[in-house]
């Protein structure tokens, strides 16, 4: 029983790590978290940020949702439950992270209904082609220019193209727009290949998505990065350039 699995979990928890790591705990309970690192990821099960970066408890704080987006912000507020963006807001104004991750992931079921149109399988549903919409012009954007290529194809640089999205929305944020131009917050572009096991991160440089394994993680956004080098629209279009991965 999958229930029964969660309770055995726990308990071997209780016995191991949390032991292990009683010193970390006290002191976490004491202080209160402190996490220098937001991760935006996918509420998909198989990506899990904590898992996927070996961290401990308190390292990262996580927002997880539907693909892993940021809507744009909304401003002046209005009185909706903008769930995304108060856990953004408590991690960058409340908590002062230092830097944000925006973690997409291969295999995107939400990217896959917003490649798939919403009369897709998901067509009765109540939420998700709004939600997923955030990246609605970066989908139509890559189906338009890669358009004859697989749709495995197109998935992954929908998945990628909604990655640089959500961090051009993040920096709609004014808060977080100050933080990035004074140089005290840095936004990182991510994607996890499940079938490979790999990390890709935004290379500005050249537009692309590539493996960090081994090689020195560049920054997305930071202050000396001009912003207009993360559009979705240049990498599209190195994407488009490039002869076809599948
Ligand atoms: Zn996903």
């Amino acid at each position: 029983m999958a229930l029964e699995r969660l309770l055995k979990g726990f308990a071997d928890f209780r016995l191991g790590y949390y032991r292990e790591h009683l010193d970390l705990f006290e002191k976490l309970a004491k202080e209160g978290q402190s996490p220098k690192i937001l991760i935006v990821a996918c509420a998909d099960a198989r990506v899990d940020p904590g898992i996927l970066t070996q961290t401990q408890p308190g390292d990262i704080f996580t927002v997880r949702n539907v693909a892993a987006m940021v809507p744009p912000a909304q401003f002046p507020p209005d009185t909706r439950h903008h769930g995304t963006s108060a856990a953004i807001e408590f991690a960058v104004r409340g908590l002062g992270v230092e830097h944000v991750v925006i973690l997409g992931h291969a295999l995107c079921g939400g990217i896959g209904a917003l490649v798939d149109g919403r009369d897709g399988v998901y067509a009765d549903y109540d939420y998700l082609a709004t939600w997923t919409s955030i990246a609605q012009e970066a989908r139509d954007l890559v189906v338009r220019e890669l358009k004859g290529r697989p749709r495995e194809e197109i998935a992954r640089a929908v998945e990628q193209a909604a990655v640089l999205g959500s961090v051009n929305n993040l920096m709609t944020f004014r808060w977080i727009a100050d933080r990035v131009a004074a140089g005290t917050l840095v936004v990182h572009a991510w994607w996890f290949n499940m079938n490979e096991g790999q990390l890709h991160a935004f290379n500005p440089a050249n537009a692309l998505f590539e493996p960090v394994l081994g090689v020195t993680v560049e920054a997305t956004v930071r202050q000396s990065t001009a912003l207009s080098s993360i559009s979705p629209e240049r990498f599209v279009a190195a994407v488009a350039g490039k002869k076809p991965a599948f």
